[in-house]
């Protein structure tokens, strides 16, 4: 195919400014492999549009980074970090994506308007509200507050988020909580994360489990990914940490397992925000350890994370982190799905669902298949994603930009945009 004129550095993910990195690049050694690192940083010489890039040469270099060949004038070639540069139609694909995500925003107005006027009761709204778990809220300094299961007055809704979390509603509701005002977001009080922990529970099925256990299901289970899964032990029990969720919360924060509650402590006063978002999340893997939030035992938490382990990081830094959890996601329930009795477990289809739907749409549209993803995934042959989807979508669609919005509420025009381009 040879070079191609457009390619960008640092292409930006939805809603956030571009980042201002330098681009990782290597000469090209004279036998073609990786020459000496480049003195020059080349981010300026992509922005005026000097370095052409050829997608058909891909070189993986160390620490499983994956790199393309770049050329300047046509004198001068280059090794450049892929995750670093966005491919000729990254603009006009993410400007298609904002458009139909603009147009969703519009029309999930009226949605949030009926949602936010159930808890105004001054409209006819319920008078209290009832938290089948607690919840972190703020007070009125901002001060935050863990509310206690129970039932409390309803006192209406504010523009206001909580901070650190990932709160979809556009409002939060304020209660009575002792003598206090607190506001709380009222994401989860539909609850649907917890309906499947509490059926694990009724099931028998909330239980901590060995490192052995997990292995085996990935063992027994038949299907594309059984030819990724390494033999021995490639997961001990001193990898497997289950945790409460304070514990979470300073896993977030120091990628490793607290050494004590005073660790826990500092933890949370060196990042609040982070600590709080991690004190929110069922699972995390940092290097060769996953861990798994003692409240959400038996809805496949530990395989989730133990199929990040296997990833090639190819996907996570070339397509981020939306598609590296959608396929995550997509590995985790085709595994859940083959177990027998003795590995059963609730996955909730809340979890990760907008990212999981973006990867299977790529494939319920023959964009590239299963088995493609897989040896993306595992094992970063990244390239025939990139072929296929040019061959079924053409030049000016750019697989990299649909992937980079599979988050942050960009997943859904993602797809519409995907389905549109291919139905039209
Ligand atoms: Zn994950």
């Amino acid at each position: 195919m040879g070079f191609e004129t457009g390619w960008i550095a640092n292409p930006p993910y939805p809603g956030k400014p571009k980042a201002k990195r330098a681009l990782p690049a290597y000469e090209k050694a004279d036998a073609g492999g990786l020459g000496d690192a480049s003195d020059n940083d080349l981010t300026a010489t992509f922005d005026h549009g000097f370095i052409e890039v050829d997608p058909e040469l891909w070189l993986e270099g160390p620490d499983h980074t994956l790199y393309v060949c770049g050329s300047y004038q046509g004198l001068m070639e280059y090794w450049i970090e892929r995750a670093a540069l966005g491919d000729p139609a990254y603009k006009d694909t993410a400007a298609l994506i904002a458009e139909k995500y603009a147009a969703e925003v519009e029309a999930l107005a009226s949605f949030w308007e009926k949602k936010q006027a159930q808890y105004e009761p001054s409209k006819g709204g319920q008078q209290t509200v009832t938290l089948e778990r607690s919840l972190k809220g703020i007070d009125g300094t901002g001060k935050q507050v863990t509310v206690t299961p129970g039932t409390y007055p309803c006192l209406g809704t504010e523009t206001r988020r909580i901070p650190g979390e990932t709160q979809l509603s556009p409002y939060s509701v304020s209660i009575t909580f002792g003598d206090k005002r607190v506001l709380i977001n009222p994401d989860t009080l539909s609850g649907y994360v917890d309906e499947h922990v509490v059926e694990a529970k009724s099931l028998g099925l909330a239980n901590t489990l060995k490192a052995e256990t997990i292995r085996a299901l990935f063992a027994e289970t038949k299907s594309l990914i059984s030819a990724y899964v390494p033999h021995g032990q490639w997961l001990g029990d001193e990898h497997v940490h289950y945790v409460t969720s304070d514990e979470m919360g300073a896993v977030f924060v120091l990628e490793k397992m607290p050494a004590s509650p005073d660790a826990v402590e500092g933890a949370r006063r060196k990042d609040g925000d982070f600590f709080e978002l991690g004190a929110n999340t069922p699972g995390v893997r940092f290097g060769d350890h996953i861990f798994i939030q003692r409240d959400y035992l038996g809805i496949g938490v530990e395989y989730h994370e133990a199929v990040h382990r296997l990833a090639h990081p190819a996907t996570l830094k070339i397509l981020g982190w939306g598609f590296n959890e959608g396929a995550t996601e997509y590995f985790t329930r085709m595994l859940v799905a083959g177990a027998g009795d003795s590995h059963k477990q609730v996955r909730p289809d809340g979890q990760y669902q907008s990212e999981r739907e973006g990867i299977e749409a790529l494939i319920n549209l023959d964009v590239f298949t299963a088995d493609d993803l897989a040896k993306a995934y595992f094992g970063g042959q990244m390239q025939a994603l990139f072929d296929k989807a040019a061959r079924r979508l053409g030049k000016d669609f750019s697989l990299q930009a649909y992937a980079l919005h599979l988050q942050g509420g960009h997943a859904s025009a993602a797809r519409q945009t995907l389905q549109d381009l291919l139905t039209d």
